[in-house]
């Protein structure tokens, strides 16, 4: 048994992520939501595209204006108006200003604008009654950016944020990775579907909708494969075709030690190598992780070994085990260069946790801020790998490390964010 550090270290190297030449496709404004940048973004408009005025106010010549005072004002003869969107005709000359408004490009001639608040205007007559730094509310052009540098980097999410700034620069069409392709798979003779009337013994295949839905939240389009029974020959076709489409292939069940847990064989035979046959955990103690060399044939643009991971049929157990270790891999693939990895944080439980200390557990339960503290709030009810009842409203799992069986009501534990 592997402990889960180092089954995140294997996962994390066996995961190459997409290639930035051809595991790409154009997107637009909208609908580049979420992607991932596959080329740096340049643009050929400097910011600000103009010199103009950060202020309302008055443009003024600094050397006019630098004794003025509330006793001995300089007044200025205002030549234009100057709005947002008007391109200036006159030049300043010696005692002349223009009025400007917010955002409006500065006129030839002057390099200072003097706050509407420090003046007294009198018809064409402007007072000036503080002196002006030099040069102050002016924002000269490209002294946010430069034409033609770097505006975003490779391998950044787009989010609003971004997307604003592509926009500003008429970047309007842009390379952006593919989504990575997940393959899901539920394997287990008791599973129907959710439409079907259930059998004596059946439960409903609850697995391939969650799965389903963390595939897409991580970016990712999901190809659900629907249920497999525990037929060796059945599996091995399906899993053969879910290598052949998928960058990444998930099943749950049949990785225990049953009679009727094939998974791991079937992988072996197919040729896959065998990384980890079971990690130190709890809930997810017989995760399955293999890799498979390209697929010939594959309808993917550029071959590359494909990752299996083959998790714990058990509803809560397939859950922690996506969140501990196929979510960064999905996002390591994805092709971002920041932030797949899993994000821990400390925060104070509200109710006693136990383990029993031999492996590394994970509870589930909600994360808060109380009091500018984190809180973890572990969640009620059996806190057991079958009962997925409870896992509601599940946003962190505070994690025991291996000998720690008890941490006390209002002590600091370990959280792993699955939100
Ligand atoms: P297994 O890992 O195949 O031994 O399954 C462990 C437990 O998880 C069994 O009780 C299964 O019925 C349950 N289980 C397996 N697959 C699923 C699934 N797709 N959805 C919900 N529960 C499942
Ligand atoms: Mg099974």
């Amino acid at each position: 048994m592997l402990p889960v550090s180092e089954a995140e270290a294997i996962i994390s190297n066996l995961v190459h992520p997409l290639n930035s030449e051809q595991d790409t496709e154009i997107v637009d404004l909208l609908t580049a939501d979420g992607r991932i940048l596959a080329k740096p973004a340049i643009s050929q408009l400097d910011f600000p595209h103009w010199d103009n005025s950060a202020m309302d106010g008055y443009a003024v010549r600094y050397e006019d204006v630098q004794q003025a005072n509330a006793e001995k004002s300089a007044v200025l003869q205002i030549i234009e108006e100057i709005p947002a969107g008007y391109q200036p005709q006159a030049t300043i000359q010696k005692g002349q200003a223009a009025r400007i408004f917010t955002g409006a490009v500065m006129p030839n001639g002057a390099d200072t604008i003097v706050i509407q608040e420090n003046t007294n205007r009198e018809n064409n007559q402007v007072s000036i009654l503080v002196t002006p730094k030099p040069q102050e509310f002016v924002r000269k052009r490209a002294s946010f950016y430069q034409a033609g540098s770097e505006l975003l980097p490779q391998g950044i999410k787009l989010n609003a944020p971004e997307i604003a700034v592509l926009a500003a620069a008429q970047c309007n069409q842009f390379s952006v990775y593919r989504k990575a392709r997940v393959a899901i798979l539920s394997t287990g003779d008791e599973l129907a579907k959710v439409n079907e009337p259930l059998q004596p013994g059946q439960i409903v295949d609850s697995n391939q909708y969650a799965l389903a839905t963390l595939v897409r939240q991580a970016g990712a389009e999901a190809l659900m494969l629907g249920i497999v029974k525990d037929e060796p020959e059945i599996l091995k076709q399906t899993i053969t075709q879910a290598l052949s489409n998928a960058d990444i292939v998930i099943s749950s069940g049949g990785v225990s030690v049953g009679e009727y847990d094939y998974v791991e064989k079937i992988l072996d035979s197919l040729g896959g190598k065998i990384h980890i046959r079971a990690v130190k955990m709890k809930p997810g103690k017989p995760l399955t992780v293999a890799s498979f060399p390209p697929t010939p044939h594959s309808p993917l643009p550029t071959p590359h070994s494909k990752l299996y991971f083959g998790l714990p049929g058990n509803p809560v157990s397939a859950l922690v085990t996506f969140w501990r270790f196929v979510l960064p891999a999905i996002k390591k693939l994805s092709g971002i260069k920041s932030g797949w990895e899993p994000t821990f944080i400390k925060a104070k439980t509200s109710y006693e946790l136990r383990s029993d200390g031999k492996r590394e557990s994970f509870v589930w339960g909600k994360l808060s801020v109380v009091d500018s503290v984190h809180q973890f709030d572990l969640a009620g009810g059996t806190q057991a790998s079958g009962n997925l009842i409870n896992l509601a409203q599940t946003n962190a799992l505070a994690v025991l490390p291996v000998g720690t069986t008890l941490i006390t009501q209002g002590n600091e534990v370990e959280v792993l964010k699955v939100d």
